[in-house]
């Protein structure tokens, strides 16, 4: 199994190209997309052999709805985890893990959460977030202590950023690591709430800020990372959170009293902290997506058997087309999906590419479709699909937290939109330092709109997809053009208060995000009849990309449309009227 290098692990914005900044500028980055990052036959036959072992283990010891019911996994459970070797599939070979490269790595997510998202919360808290961070920022001598035993499963991770009073703004956090006036260690005081794994954690990644004093004499608090002894004096965890689902994972609060972090324990430089979060969660969403994707397709598989063998009207319901439309836009949009995240996982194993924005469409996009589709797979077990005694009800109530936790879908929405329109901004440089910052410091917008306004933007093409999808190809490259065009008036128009403005930023990010699905579509499927060697033999990924495509289209010309012509400040006025008054929606007649 090929190890991946730590850098190309690296989304890193400022220094690499991206596909979906690019898209915001009317470009077509092809050459980052196609050809479709396939698996070789060597990755695919190891990946199998990871497969069929865990499927052989699972079926003999996960009992999800027990687990659901018990709040909690078996010892024999966690212990097996770590004896498959999974708790080590991301970590490098030279530190005892299995190496494996992002889409490896991305479909065992997939596996496990289909299997059971709880189950699947503990291999993601601990290797996509938990030791990420040591993987990707560590020195040798903390690879060296940490990631052997982070590898076997015996030292299992925990990522501790969330506070009660911040979550999607992580920069407010309060949690201190005062330096020792000798300068070996740090006193590590504050709460960190919601932390996955926090019962059974052996390490911490924990943030906290740091008092730097400047030359003025002034004290900057500086977030930075530490690696942290789950078993340190000082540190109490609060009892296991009752959730709504994935109910076996164990989530909890903990708490560091003045708790002793040496020195050598700190990840990477004073203030790097912030910026090490981010990229830990960029590269970690990809996975929450390639499991909310098989979650989708493993809920729906649960629908189909049924919709097949249930019988009403003297027919079985599958044949009804109201049904029909359920499973087939379900199929379809699992095919975006996949497509999706697999094609996200190849930049991050090809590296020198940003795939952010990329991450962030595949995790909204995936976590909406796993909750629509366990909502979808209910409806059709109809009465059966509302008992505890079938897989429906708590598919519905395990998928629903994947649209809150590592950057809630309302955020990351914002921003894709403020990252693109920073890229804008930089290719523009009339904006300059303007969009540097762009939640704190819009400017020069308003110039690099004087400087554009007239100018029309040249249509792009697709020249790498095959030509059974020129239509559906021809449809997006206008698509992209035409949000091209959409940015510039926007900006034309609200000039630096588009900052302010979500409903736009919404809409931006709902048409990049079907945009880039349906590149991911066209790219996958162009491979598709490639391998299938004629387009008749690939009718099955054919159908499914005429149906998503288009769509998908429709929902992004809205969008664009809606930049201009829409209902805002209507909605703003409602919205306030509620806030400010406490009631809702105008009472009905028969209350008053
Ligand atoms: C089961 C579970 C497991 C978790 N595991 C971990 C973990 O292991 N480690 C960890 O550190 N954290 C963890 N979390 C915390 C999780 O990441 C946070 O709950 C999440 O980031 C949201 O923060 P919050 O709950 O404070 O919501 P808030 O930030 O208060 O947001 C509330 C609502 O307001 C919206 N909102 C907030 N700001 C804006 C804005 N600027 N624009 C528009 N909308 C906005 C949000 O989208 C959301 O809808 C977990 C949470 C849960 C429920």
């Amino acid at each position: 199994m090929t190890t991946s290098p730590d850098a190309p692990h690296l989304a890193n914005p400022d220094l690499y190209p991206s596909f979906t900044k690019g898209v915001f500028l009317g470009e077509i980055r092809e050459d980052l997309l196609f050809p479709f990052p396939a698996l070789d036959a060597g990755e695919r036959e190891s990946l199998n052999m990871i497969v069929d072992s865990f499927r052989a283990w699972a079926a003999e010891n996960v009992d999800s709805k027990q687990m659901d019911h018990d709040g909690k996994f078996p010892d024999a459970v966690r212990q097996g985890m770590g004896e498959l070797g999974l708790m080590g599939l991301n970590i490098p070979e030279a530190y005892g893990g299995y190496g494996a490269s992002s889409r490896v790595f991305s479909r065992m997510f997939g596996e496990i959460g289909a299997t059971d998202p709880a189950l699947c919360v503990y291999f993601g808290a601990h290797q996509s977030i938990g030791c990420k961070g040591i993987t990707l920022f560590g020195t040798e001598d903390q690879k060296q202590r940490w990631l052997p035993g982070c590898a076997a499963g015996t030292t299992v991770a925990a990522f501790c950023l969330t506070e009660p009073g911040s979550g999607s703004d992580a920069q407010a956090m309060t949690t201190s690591a005062v330096p020792s006036a000798d300068g070996s260690h740090y006193l590590l005081t504050g709460t960190k709430i919601w932390i996955s794994n926090a019962g059974y954690a052996g390490v911490y990644t924990v943030f906290a800020k740091v008092p730097v004093t400047q030359a003025d004499g002034t004290v900057k608090h500086k977030v930075t990372a530490f690696i942290v002894d789950a078993h340190a004096p000082g540190i109490t965890l609060g009892q296991p959170e009752q959730k709504m689902g994935i109910k076996a994972s164990d989530t909890r609060t903990v708490t560091f009293d003045n708790v002793r972090v040496p020195v050598q324990d700190r990840l990477g430089q004073v203030g790097q902290g912030f910026k090490f979060a981010l990229e830990i969660l960029n590269s970690g969403r990809l996975g929450l997506a390639a499991g909310s994707a098989r979650g989708a397709r493993k809920i729906m598989h649960d629908a189909l058997v049924y919709a097949k063998q249930r019988e009403q009207f003297g027919r079985p319901i599958g044949s009804f087309e109201i049904i029909q439309q359920k499973i087939a836009i379900n199929a379809a949009e699992t095919y975006a999906a996949d497509s999706a995240w697999m094609l996200t996982a190849g930049l991050v194993d090809r590296g020198g590419i940003d795939y952010s924005l990329e991450t962030a469409a595949c995790k909204i996009f995936a976590s909406e479709l796993a909750f629509r589709a366990s909502n979808d797979a209910l409806q059709i077990a109809g009465g059966i699909g509302y008992s505890k005694e079938f897989p429906y009800e708590q598919a519905v109530r395990d998928s629903r937290i994947n649209l809150i936790f590592e950057g809630t879908n309302e955020i990351l929405r914002a921003l894709i939109a403020l990252m693109a329109l920073q890229q804008s901004g930089e290719r523009l440089k009339a904006l300059g330092k303007a969009f540097k910052d762009p939640l704190h410091s819009l400017g020069a917008i308003g110039s690099f709109v004087a400087g554009r306004a007239k100018r029309s933007v040249s249509k792009p093409s697709f020249t790498m997809v095959h030509p059974a999808l020129d239509e559906e190809a021809e449809s997006v490259a206008t698509m992209i053009h035409d949000l091209a065009g959409g940015v510039e008036a926007l900006l034309l128009k609200h000039g630096k208060a588009v900052i302010e403005r979500q409903f736009l930023q919404a809409r931006l990010a709902n048409a990049a995000i079907d945009i880039f699905l349906a590149v991911a579509v066209l790219s996958r499927t162009t491979w598709e009849i490639e391998r299938a060697g004629s387009v008749e033999a690939a009718e099955p990924e054919l159908d499914c990309a005429r149906v998503f495509i288009p769509a998908a289209m429709r929902r992004a010309r809205r969008n664009v449309r809606a930049l201009r012509v829409n209902q805002d400040k209507r909605l703003s006025a409602i919205a306030e009227r509620a806030l400010e008054s406490g009631v809702l929606a105008p009472e009905t007649p028969s209350d008053r």
